[in-house]
């Protein structure tokens, strides 16, 4: 017949249509907006209605998500933060669009570089997102971020990050990344390890 399989699609349509209510009733409000009901709804078993609702209801990015990078520090048990970056320039020599500066820092008496920054930025409209800096970077100071509602209306202002805006604690990055931080704490108490038996066999 003529149209068949337009009436067909228009059915389907209709039958999500109507899905929608009758779920809503099902869960009484509480439908949308939450995470459980979320993962329903985008599961074999939604009914009715299965888009998110953003930016009330978002999806779990995977953990190797990357949108901008930021920089790790430590906190001491004093509470002092301590950079993991030591300015080596690496992230901003490796970078496609060359879109990292950094501002080394100085001995105020002597005048030597030392290996801390002064100020780090970021240009976040030229990043690319590729996630090479942190691949590259020796220290494990720079991690790809997972926030990517970053859009405003003044590039200048809030487009471009400096050291405060980027750098996060290293908490921050085992929420968001735990397999890899397990991974890499892992590796650092391996080198401990076998240095210190290094400085044993030294010492006897
Ligand atoms: S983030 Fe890493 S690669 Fe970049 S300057 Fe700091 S220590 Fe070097
Ligand atoms: S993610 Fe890629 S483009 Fe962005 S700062 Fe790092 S190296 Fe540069």
């Amino acid at each position: 017949m003529v149209g068949e399989g337009l009436v067909k699609g228009l059915c389907v349509t209709l039958k999500h249509f109507i899905g929608t209510y009758i779920d809503d009733i099902r869960w009484l409000g509480r439908r949308y907006y939450r995470d459980d009901a979320l993962q329903i709804r985008q599961s074999p078993k939604a009914r009715g209605i299965f888009t998110v609702q953003y930016p009330e209801e978002k999806l779990p990015v995977p953990e190797a998500f990357r949108y901008i990078p930021f920089l790790i520090y430590e906190v001491a048990e004093d509470g002092t933060m301590e950079d993991r970056c030591t300015s080596c320039g690496i992230c901003a020599k490796v970078c496609p669009p060359q879109c990292i500066w950094i501002e080394r820092s100085n001995d105020p008496e002597t005048g030597r570089p030392i290996p801390a920054p002064t100020n780090f930025y970021i240009d976040i409209d030229i990043c690319m997102n590729c996630g090479l800096c942190a691949e590259f970077c020796p220290f494990d100071a720079i991690k790809m971020d997972h926030d990517y509602e970053l859009a405003s209306y003044k590039r200048v202002e809030n487009h471009i990050f400096d050291k405060t805006r980027l750098s996060r604690p290293v908490d921050y990055y085992r929420s968001i990344r735990p397999s890899d931080y397990a991974l890499e704490e892992a590796a650092r108490a391996e080198k401990e390890a076998a240095k210190a038996a290094r400085r044993r066999g030294g010492s006897s």
